[in-house]
Parts: C-alpha cells; structure tokens; sequence
C-alpha cells in the first residue's frame, strides 16, 4: 500500500500541566479527506498545528511520508534547529485557517504570489500564472487587483485557500475553514472544498459543518478531552453513532 501523507501514532501533548492530546492517533492515505471534529477545547487545532509544526509534541511520533518529523520539545515554543526542514513541511502540509489571515496592504495575487516567491524561490513568471489559474479555480479569477477587505469572507477564505494551493502542497490542513463566515458564503467555500476532494486531494479538515464532514469524508474522527472517542466512515458515524459522546456532541450541533 502507498505510504500514507500523514500518519500519527499516539501523539501527546500538554500545555504545562493541562494535557490535551493524551494518545492520538490518525492516518491519511494519499487522495483521502479526513474530518475531526469534536467539541471546543478537545483538541482539533492543537493536532494540525503539531502536524505542521506550529507546536512541539512530548511523546509519540507525526510521520510525513513516513518520515518522522515529531518535534518532541518542552512545551517552551523553542523552534525545531533545522528551519528548512520546518519550511519543507509547512510547505507540504498547507494549512488554511478560520480567519483567513490575508496580508491587508497586498493585493489578492500578490497575497498568493508571496510565499511561493519569497519563500521558495519559485520564478515570479511561473508562480502568476499557477496563482492565477488557482484564483479561477475557486472562482475568483476577476479578484486579482483587489485588496482584501474589498472583498467578502466566502471570498476572502477563497483566496486563502487558493494561496495554501499555490505552495503546491502535499496535503491541506483546514481549521474550520467556514466558522468565521455567514451561512451564505458558508456554502461558497463549502463547494470549493467539495470540488478539492473530488479532485483526490488529500485533506484534513477541521470543522463544525456536519453535513460538509458527511458529504466530503473518506474517514471521520471524533476527538473528545484529547481522545480519539469514535472513528470510521462518515455514513457510520453520522448514520449509527456508537458511543454516547458522540450521540449526545452529534445532537447538541445538530
Ligand atoms: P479545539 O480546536 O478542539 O477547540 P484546541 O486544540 O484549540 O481545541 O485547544 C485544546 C485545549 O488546549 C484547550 O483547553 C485550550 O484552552 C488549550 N490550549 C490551546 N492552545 C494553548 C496554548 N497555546 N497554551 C495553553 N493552552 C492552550
Ligand atoms: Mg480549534
């Protein structure tokens, strides 16, 4: 079988005392999108931010490639020592967040152009035009002259994930992409999401959007208190849930 893009394996991590991955283990297959969801405060945004090294870890191991690439430090925020490795994973694992974290005083081409210039080097040629095709690709391809807060969130994450495109990425790493916007443009993002993993593209997807983890998901895992509590297909999941956590987390969001 192909190796797996990320594979973790019972991955702790604690805030000084307060432990909030105890144990957590995860795989995505290369072409596969995988949902978590969970409550608020069990964990979610803490495993992507090990998995792209925006946080060490103290026990367990992260596999990209099935390279190991855990950061087991002190909890003390201190960088990994080799920066280019940290560069080439963030770059691999692209992640896209809630607040779509868009440079406010450059354009949207320019904010999709910029990593992939600056910090890979790619010839300034090449990288508009990928930038340009990626803007089309989420539908906003008439957006490049315009600068952020001209345009509306659904737009805004739009172009955040075409940016998290343009580095060319292994897998896409959301932290609930559609929680920040109104449930109309809710809908935009949620279709070019749909249409990333039609495309085989390998994703985690962090959110509170039931029918968006139903509808896009090879695999769903539920995380409560830093545990995996329930995992597997979405239709199982969804359909038949077998712990009551998740019963009773399934009907509270419903
Ligand atoms: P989720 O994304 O599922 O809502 P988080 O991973 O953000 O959960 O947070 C899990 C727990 O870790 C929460 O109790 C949160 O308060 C705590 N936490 C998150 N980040 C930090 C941090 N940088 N320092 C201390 N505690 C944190
Ligand atoms: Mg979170």
């Amino acid at each position: 079988m192909d190796t797996p893009v990320i594979e973790i394996r019972d991955l702790h991590k604690a805030y000084g005392a307060l432990e909030v991955l105890k144990g957590v283990s995860m795989t995505a297959p290369r072409g596969h999108v995988l949902s978590l969801i969970g409550s608020s405060g069990s964990g979610k945004s803490t495993l992507l931010r090990c998995a792209n090294l925006l946080e060490d870890s103290q026990q367990g191991e992260i596999l990209f490639e099935g390279e190991p690439i855990t950061w087991k430090g002190t909890g003390l925020h201190r960088r990994p020592a080799d920066r280019k490795q940290v560069m080439r994973i963030r770059t691999n694992l692209s992640m896209v967040f809630q607040q779509f974290n868009l440079w406010a005083h450059m354009t949207i081409l320019e904010n999709v152009m910029e990593a992939p210039v600056t910090v890979l080097g790619r010839p300034k040629k090449d990288v508009e035009e990928a930038a340009r095709a990626y803007l089309d690709k989420v539908g906003i391809g008439d957006k490049c002259d315009v600068y952020p807060a001209q345009m509306s969130g659904g737009q805004q994450q739009r172009a955040a994930i075409a940016r998290a495109l343009c580095m060319e990425p292994k897998a896409l790493l959301f932290d609930e992409p559609t929680s920040a916007l109104d449930p109309e443009l809710e809908q935009e993002v949620v279709k070019v999401i749909k249409a990333l993993a039609e495309e085989g593209r390998t994703m985690i997807i962090v959110t509170h959007d039931m029918r968006m983890a139903n509808d896009v998901s090879d695999h769903v895992v539920f995380l409560h208190q830093g545990r995996v509590e329930e995992e597997g297909a979405p239709a199982d999941l969804f359909g038949a849930p077998k712990t009551e956590r998740l019963q009773q987390f399934l009907s509270a969001t419903v």
